[in-house]
């Protein structure tokens, strides 16, 4: 696979349009009670870029866009780092 960028999030990298787009509408569907608060999903991410898992945004343990799966409040991270 070409242009792996490791430890990337989505917007981090040029392209990939339609998943930043899914994003932000993901963030506007979701409730706040259903969303993890900025600081919590701020620090996920932070620890998402300094995990060896983490390729092109996506995570290798479980396959998920990072920046998505770290917007619920009750998500949790499949190698229990968060
Ligand atoms: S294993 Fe956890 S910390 Fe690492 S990329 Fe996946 S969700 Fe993020």
């Amino acid at each position: 696979m070409d242009n792996l960028c490791k430890r990337c999030l989505l917007f981090d990298m040029a392209g990939h349009d339609d998943v930043k787009a899914q994003l932000e509408k993901t963030k506007k569907l979701m409730g706040p009670e259903e969303k993890a608060p900025d600081d919590v999903y701020e620090k996920r991410l932070s620890q998402c870029k300094n995990c060896d898992s983490l390729i092109n945004a996506t995570c290798l343990k479980c396959g998920c866009y990072v920046e998505i799966r770290a917007l619920s409040a009750a998500t949790k991270c499949p190698a229990k780092k968060w």
